[in-house]
């Protein structure tokens, strides 16, 4: 059925800048019938065992792994980078395996506890049963399309629920190919729904679902927690960041200027946990620039084959404006660009890795998400300043504290407000059992999607509680002034 309310949407091919893929917007009346479908298949799902739903999510992976060459090149095209592709690509069916084998770890087979005595009144028993939610909706970003997109919904299909993802308009080319994937898989075919849209479909995605996991800027998760609050429904928001790294006297300068020039460029800097922020003790502040400069000079651009070269370009052009609006901020109020700081246009956009000095907190590029291959560095004098300016932050994502030892670093990261910091390297949050963000900052809200916590956001708890004996009578308060353990008398 063709909705009233669809729109046709452009996207841009990020290697060569022209706009080659148009698509129309799901509308309401699309999403209604999509969650309505899947709400009449959700119940045969969730009735599996855990490891069921486990061996399928592992036909999955490898259904995925069989389609691995035209998913790749759908993302390649949208994002302008193939080995990053390829990484998604494999990631995805590692993450699919990773599930299969954790859920049934995590969750019991019948997803329910044993019976247990209550401690009020003996003859009480009670059990748990673990609830997914019927149907869970996932909104993603551009930075890393097919990750984003699975990284909660597999762990929600492992909990039982049936799953609505809507990927972002800028990257939604890998939709179809992995589609695919799910022709000779029925019963996932039937608990898994991609809708294309910008976000107009998203906001009524969430008018749709039972609890809403999403993952993108501040200023749209804080509309998308609105809207969930108006309906009551739970929502887990993985946001944006300005992560800091601290680097100690003792750091050993090699792996230390590796381990930021990583953790700043990687995927161009278009990573959420991205350092954003350079801290460097002032004894070693000089040698440590002169390294990083030296060694972000020689990362090159893959401009002209895309298979070739450490960086790809901006993914999305109105990014590539911020980076621009920083930089210029930035020389405006006095910081000096020490490499890149000229964005390349050939085509796609690119930015080159970008070292600034002279910064101040005052400028944007200190402040505000760039989202880009900027490499801002200020000087410390002592560890107090180094962690008062690596907190001066309304984000809460992650950080990193480099020092010679981990020992010695170790004390510093406890005093850095957010949910992940790495120790002797940069952008390990990614590796970890659940970090959580919830009380720091606008960097998301809700339970972490690493680990066990991860799956135990789509389910709730129901109890049966069972009288074994006779019930209490009307009297019995009365008579004894209180509950206490009086139904086997009763
Ligand atoms: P965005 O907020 O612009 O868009 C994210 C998604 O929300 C898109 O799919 C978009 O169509 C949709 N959307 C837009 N308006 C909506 C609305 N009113 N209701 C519902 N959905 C709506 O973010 P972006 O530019 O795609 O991604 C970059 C941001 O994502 C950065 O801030 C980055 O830090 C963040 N991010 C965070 C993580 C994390 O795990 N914390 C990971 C990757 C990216």
């Amino acid at each position: 059925m063709v909705s009233q309310t669809k729109t046709l949407i452009e996207a841009r091919n990020a290697h060569n800048g022209r706009v080659d893929f148009t698509f129309e917007a799901a509308g309401a009346p699309d999403i209604t019938k999509a969650v309505s479908e899947l709400r009449v298949a959700q119940p045969a799902w969730a009735a599996l065992t855990t490891s069921a739903r486990a061996a399928v999510l592992g036909r999955w992976a490898d259904a995925i792994e069989a389609m691995r060459v035209p998913i790749i090149e759908a993302l390649a095209a949208d994002t302008g980078r193939w080995y990053l592709s390829e990484a998604e690509v494999d990631g995805a069916a590692k993450n699919l395996r990773r599930w299969a084998r954790m859920a049934p770890e995590i969750l019991s087979e019948t997803m329910q506890t044993e019976a247990q005595a209550s401690v009020l009144i003996d003859t009480v028993r009670f059990q748990n049963q673990f609830v997914p939610y019927e149907v869970a909706g996932f909104i993603s970003p551009w930075n890393f399309p097919i990750t984003l997109s699975l990284i909660d919904a597999v762990p929600a299909l492992a909990a039982g629920c049936a799953v609505i993802i809507k990927p972002s308009e800028v990257t939604s080319r890998f939709v179809a190919p992995l589609l695919e994937t799910l022709k000779d898989i029925p019963e996932l075919a039937g608990v898994v729904r991609f809708v294309l849209g910008d976000g107009g479909t998203g906001a009524a995605l969430i008018e749709a679902v039972d609890m809403i996991c999403f993952t993108g800027s501040v200023p749209t998760g804080r509309k998308v927690a609105e809207a969930a609050a108006r309906r009551f429904i739970p929502a887990s928001l993985e946001l944006g960041g300005k992560d800091p790294v601290i680097v100690m006297a003792s750091a050993d300068l090699d792996r230390a200027t590796d381990a930021v020039l990583r953790g700043a460029v990687l995927n161009a800097g278009q990573v959420c946990l991205s350092i954003e922020r350079v801290y460097v003790d002032r004894a070693i502040y000089d040698e440590f620039v002169a390294r990083l400069v030296a060694k972000a000079r020689a990362v090159t651009l893959n401009t002209g084959d895309i298979q070739q070269g450490d960086m790809g370009p901006m993914i999305f052009v109105r990014q590539a404006d911020v980076v621009a609006a920083h930089l210029a901020d930035a020389v405006a109020r006095g910081a000096k660009i020490e490499c890149g700081g000229e964005l390349v246009r050939a085509g796609g956009i690119w930015c080159p890795a970008t070292v600034l000095t002279g910064v101040t907190h005052e400028m944007d590029i200190m402040r505000e998400e760039s989202f880009g291959p900027l490499i801002p560095v200020m000087a410390f004098d002592d560890i107090n300043e180094a962690v008062r300016l690596a907190n001066d932050t309304v984000f809460g994502l992650s950080g990193s504290v480099i020092a010679g030892t981990v020992a010695e670093a170790l004390p510093v990261a406890a005093q850095i407000n957010a949910g992940g910091i790495s120790v002797n390297d940069c952008g390990l949050t990614s590796q970890t059992f659940e970090p959580e963000k919830t009380s720091f900052g606008l960097s998301g809200l809700g339970g972490s999607r690493m680990g066990p916590a991860s799956i135990h956001r789509f389910l709730r708890k129901k109890a049966f509680i069972m009288q074994t004996g006779a019930p209490l009578k009307i009297g019995a308060f009365a008579e004894r002034g209180g509950a206490g353990k009086s139904s086997k008398a009763a």
